[in-house]
């Protein structure tokens, strides 16, 4: 049994759960839950993988699920896929096209949409641990179908992890994630090393003495040491990183105040941060510290300034082997559509699960967009302005070949492990 062949063989029953998949992803398109709420979502996965025969445990972590199957000696292979919505009202025009308003964890009434194409993973994993299911003399080992929740708020995966995820899975040899992305539908790119930036975001609070604003001897300003501050952070990046690196520090919000002849006690600052390597990163977060305490000192400040991070997502860096297997799956696979990722500005929190699990990783992308409206976009220059993105209300993957190139992949990937070039467990 070859590698191709077992994929060939295992992929013949796509034909067969085509239907069922694509109800299954309108459906959750047009019922997509929140973040920490897929409580629907993770029901019907869970129902179909028991339908399956996986052994399911849910509730991992929240609303995660994860779904074994053992098939005699082998490696064990680790499937995500992330489950969440996002706060965006839906104007694709789509028939099956979101509606749905939900209660977010702030309280707040919002719209609800997969605009990040969540439920393109949730369907094609499902598929594609349907097929392995379906075919168990092509190969042997675990199967491990992981279903996170939360991607969006960066912590579902760490969820997951906290609630014991190492004991539930056991030994684990490889894991592996997709995201579908703005290329044509059909191609799969896949890319070693760092493929996503770490993001972090950071809210300081610095303090000085409020006073009349007439009386400006009286105070020590958090308006003008916050000021200050916003300047000196321009030069971490330009002065502390190299040109070669890419990295970015953005003050996003800066509060304080409330009138013009009261000077307050206090300024609160809110920074973004993306990196691409564990040594910029920590570069960065030690700049920051360094420059805020030293400016709260220059200016008097009565007391030590406040650090918070939230909205943390790991770096994603690619093992460069586990990802030559995958391109070379994929080669013999889809020849001419398999193609290299170019390297991504957004975050994920996906390798939170295979850095708890101490295990090799990596994560491909996978086309959503008409190849039609792709290449009229990129002929005229427009494909920024014409295609619009993840997390765009505008955002509509095509149905096919989305599904059925995402449900290969996973399938084609897992394969790699599962039934390797002329291996012989099962004659
Ligand atoms: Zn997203
Ligand atoms: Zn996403």
């Amino acid at each position: 049994m070859s590698e191709k062949s077992a994929a060939a063989s295992v992929l013949a029953g796509l034909d067969r759960i085509r239907d069922w998949q694509e109800e299954f992803y309108r459906h959750l398109h047009q019922n997509p839950e929140l973040s920490h709420q897929e409580v629907r979502t993770a029901a019907a996965v869970a129902e179909r993988l028991r339908g399956c025969g996986y052994d399911v445990h849910e509730h991992v972590g929240g609303t995660g699920v994860v779904a074994t199957m053992h098939n005699g000696d082998g490696p064990a292979v680790l499937l995500r896929a992330d489950m969440d919505a996002l706060p965006v009202r839906e104007q694709t025009g789509l028939p099956y096209a979101s509606t749905v308003t939900a209660t977010d964890s702030g309280g707040v009434r919002v719209p609800v949409m997969h605009a990040c194409g969540h439920d393109v993973h949730v369907t094609c994993l499902l598929g594609a641990a349907a097929l392995l299911a379906a075919a168990p003399q092509q190969w042997a080992g675990r199967v491990v179908a992981l279903f996170q929740p939360a991607e969006e708020a960066g912590d579902g995966a760490q969820a997951m992890v906290d609630d014991g995820l190492a004991e539930l899975v056991g030994d684990v040899d490889v894991a592996l994630g997709q995201h579908v992305l703005v290329f044509p539908a059909g191609q799969v790119a896949t890319r070693p090393g760092a493929v996503l930036s770490a993001a972090d975001s950071m809210r300081i609070t610095v303090f000085g003495r409020g006073a009349h604003g007439s009386m400006p001897q009286a105070s020590v300003d958090p308006v003008v040491l916050a000021s200050m501050i916003v300047i000196r952070l321009q030069m971490v990046v330009s002065r502390e990183i190299a040109p070669t690196e890419p990295a970015v520090l953005t003050v996003g919000s800066v509060r304080a105040g409330t009138k013009s002849n009261v000077i307050d006690d206090h300024a609160v600052l809110e920074l973004n941060i993306r990196s691409y390597s564990e040594q910029a990163r920590t570069t960065i977060l030690d700049a920051v510290r360094r420059i805020v305490t030293a400016e709260c000192e220059a200016s008097g400040s009565p007391r030590a300034p406040e650090f918070e991070l939230f909205d943390r997502f790991p770096q994603t860096e690619n093992d460069p082997t586990v990802t030559g297997t995958v391109r070379a799956a994929f080669d013999a696979f889809f020849g001419e559509r398999a193609h290299d990722l170019p390297l991504q500005s957004a975050s994920e929190d996906f390798s939170d699960v295979p850095n708890a699990l101490k295990v090799p990783y990596t994560y491909w992308g996978i086309g959503g967009i008409d190849p039609a409206a792709y290449h009229a976009a990129a002929v005229a220059g427009r494909i920024a302005k014409d295609i619009p993105t993840n997390h765009s209300p505008h955002f509509a993957p095509v149905l096919e070949p989305t599904l059925d190139t995402g449900t290969q992949a996973m399938t084609v990937a897992a394969l790699a492990w599962l039934a390797p070039l002329h291996s012989k467990t099962h004659g």
